[in-house]
């Protein structure tokens, strides 16, 4: 009589690749960047420009990568107006202190430019907020 062991392999190849996963997000930022950096080879130039970037503000990066989670699991949600002019729009969320990532000011596009113009950095589309 055959053995039906089949099924137990499947199952531990499955928790296996789990495992594995879990890891692979347990591994710190460097890991992440890496992944990054690999991903970016990929990419055209104008995309490399902002992974660039991104990879030379980690700290900028990573504000930007929480504030991301928070919105998507809602532990904050995105306002529909610009908090400096008010304007009804779908407004990007600005850092002033990137050590506290989910604390943010929701601005329109005009709005955020002159934010990031009154310092030497200049917001271009696909850079960390
Ligand atoms: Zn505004
Ligand atoms: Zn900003």
């Amino acid at each position: 009589m055959a053995r039906p062991d089949g099924h137990r392999k499947t199952e531990h190849r499955r928790r296996k690749c789990i495992e594995y996963t879990k890891r692979w997000r347990e591994r710190n930022w460097e890991a992440y960047l890496k992944s990054h950096r690999e991903y970016m080879r990929k990419n055209d130039r104008r995309t490399m420009e902002s992974r660039r970037h991104a990879l030379e503000n980690p700290e900028k990066h990573r504000a930007q990568y929480k504030l991301k989670n928070a919105l998507w699991r809602r532990r904050i949600t995105r306002p529909s107006v610009c908090q400096l002019c008010n304007r009804q729009c779908k407004p990007q969320a600005h850092h002033h202190d990137y050590s506290k990532p989910l604390d943010v000011m929701w601005l329109c596009r005009p709005c955020h430019y002159a934010q990031h113009g009154k310092r030497t950095h200049v917001w271009r589309e696909g850079d960390p907020l």
